[in-house]
């Protein structure tokens, strides 16, 4: 059998204003995930009790595409009386059947809850793509799959608490509080609820405003699994909305995911109070590549630890430390690997870099690679084309950074990359821990001995070594410092859930 080799360029074409006969890579062809099998309906009221209804007065907003700034779906809009309605009924559920269900009870409804969720995997998947933005390969690889294994891991504690906790008596909270947001809605989702039934609570989640597509679908699936009614209570709502939620009387917990400035609110409106709290906020990670490290493998890692969900991830590795003596060789295969990233239609399995969120979130990240070039950064964009509808912003890395830049201290959310260089181990640890923020730190390194150096010196409560941007349910994640306090995931975050009655 003869191979003729397919020719690896073609001729550029003329929009893309290039020189004359320069060639580029031949394109991919298009692969749209089909969306026939979803049906978003035009309107979600509040899912209360089991059951959609409403919000009192009737009030409802838009839900948008951020890809195509079409408009999805409207949803109800609670008012401070349907927060209290939500509450009252978590309470009576706590009190009339979920606190008196056996543990192996509960576990039987959250397994039932994660098989449901993947029998539905492809329907979360493409809700997820559409109304986050995210690539279709991520919301099917990652956050679908994560969200169910969340559900099958704590449904295999709830009814081993005595053991989670020996010599102690794990008592459930009752009413517990939750606020999630935009960048991973169903996965914070999962983190959130799958621990809380585990352990016995009823919860009321409030999603964030631009993401609350998939927390209706995981209605239709509370419903399905025959959950009593109650125990699962979803509302909608602007931040307001949350704060009344925080504030009820009758909320025994507090959990929330999101910005350290509103973690710092909530913080100080349950002082005082005997309402368990969680918070796990912003980061600013390290990711650390010694000259020992494997290149290539280093540079993987590198990109999806930043451009992995458009760097809209709380652990992202925003801030890449490389060491002096490898620095131009790393960057050059990073800004060539940088150049193959597609950006484009969430849906189309082979997009790498989807839509940012939100029309907000897209301005927050121009201002701050704004204020990069000001600041005397230098910037590095690979020539990819932009949909013209869409909140899309390209793949970004800036070399020549300082660390009293505003983009080597700020959270900018976005797929924004601040490269800095460092010469021993000791310059990385000071540089590294230098930010008010410690959720994550990524180490590059053949040495073993110098994994564990790494690992025990960074102020993050979690360190990925040769690897980034791993998540399992069984590890315990959350941060130091102002990155919030608390563990979701693993036995850890059981105790979260729970008073220890001795
Ligand atoms: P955010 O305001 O902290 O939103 C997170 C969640 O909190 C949403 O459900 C939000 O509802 C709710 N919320 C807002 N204000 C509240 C208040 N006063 N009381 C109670 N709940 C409130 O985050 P954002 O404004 O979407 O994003 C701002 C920045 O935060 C981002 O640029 C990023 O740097 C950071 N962030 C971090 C994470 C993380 O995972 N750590 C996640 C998201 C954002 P609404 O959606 O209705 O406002
Ligand atoms: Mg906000």
């Amino acid at each position: 059998m003869t191979m003729t080799k397919k020719p690896e360029t073609r001729p550029a074409p003329a929009s893309w204003g290039l020189a004359a006969g320069a060639h580029v890579p031949w394109e991919y062809a298009s692969a749209p995930e089909s969306t026939d099998h979803v049906q978003i309906k035009p309107e979600y009221g509040l899912f209360i009790g089991n059951e959609f209804a409403p919000s009192k007065p009737k009030r409802t907003f838009e839900v948008i595409n951020p890809a195509t700034e079409e408009v999805l779906a409207r949803v109800a809009r609670a008012s401070a009386k349907d927060v209290d309605r939500a509450v009252t009924v978590a309470r009576g559920a706590y009190h009339n059947t979920w606190s008196k269900l056996p543990g192996s009870e509960r576990a039987k409804y959250l397994y039932r809850i994660a098989r449901i969720i993947q029998e539905r995997s492809r329907e979360f998947a493409v809700v997820e793509t559409l109304n986050s933005g995210k690539p279709i390969k991520e919301s099917r690889d990652v956050d679908v799959p994560l969200a169910a294994a969340h559900f099958f891991y704590y449904a295999g504690w709830a009814d081993k608490l005595d053991y989670a906790f020996p010599n102690r008596q794990p008592r459930s909270l009752g009413v517990a509080a939750q606020i999630i947001p935009w960048n991973f809605p169903l996965m914070m989702l999962a983190w959130k609820i799958a621990p809380a039934l585990a352990c016995g609570n009823t919860v009321v989640l409030k999603p964030a405003s631009t993401t609350p597509l998939t927390a209706y679908l995981f209605a239709d699936v509370v419903r399905q699994a025959e959950l009593p009614p109650g125990v699962v209570n979803i509302i909608t709502g602007p931040g307001e909305i949350g704060m009344e939620l925080v504030r009820h009387p009758e909320v025994n917990k507090v959990a929330f995911t999101g910005s350290t400035a509103v973690g710092k609110m909530i913080a100080r409106a349950v002082a005082g109070s005997d309402k368990k709290l969680t918070l796990e906020l912003g980061g600013k990670a390290a990711n650390i590549v010694f000259d020992d490290a494997p290149i290539d493998q280093a540079i993987e890692g590198i990109i999806n630890g930043i451009y992995f969900n458009q760097g809209e991830v709380c652990c992202a590795g925003s801030r890449l430390f490389v060491q002096e003596s490898v620095y131009e060789p790393l960057l050059d295969k990073l800004k060539a690997r940088l150049s193959t990233l597609r950006v484009g239609d969430p849906l189309d399995k082979n997009t790498d870099v989807g839509a940012i969120n939100s029309a907000g979130q897209l301005a927050k990240v121009q201002e701050l690679v704004e204020s990069g070039i000001e600041e005397g950064a230098e910037i590095f964009q690979p020539d990819c084309q932009l949909p013209d509808r869409g909140f899309f912003f390209r793949p970004t890395l800036f070399t020549g950074v300082s660390q009293s830049h505003r983009i080597a201290q700020e959270e900018i959310f976005g797929p924004v990359l601040s490269v800095l260089t460092f010469r021993t181990p000791e310059e990385a640890i000071e540089k590294a821990n230098n930010t008010p923020y410690g959720l994550s730190a990524g180490v590059w390194t053949e040495k073993g001995s110098r994994i564990f150096k790494m690992v025990a010196a960074m102020r993050a409560g979690v360190v990925w070594a040769n690897t980034f941007n791993r998540f399992d349910p069984t590890s315990p994640f959350g941060g130091y410092k102002e990155s919030g306090y608390g563990r979701e995931g693993g036995l850890h975050g059981l105790a979260a859930y729970v008073r220890l009655d001795a």
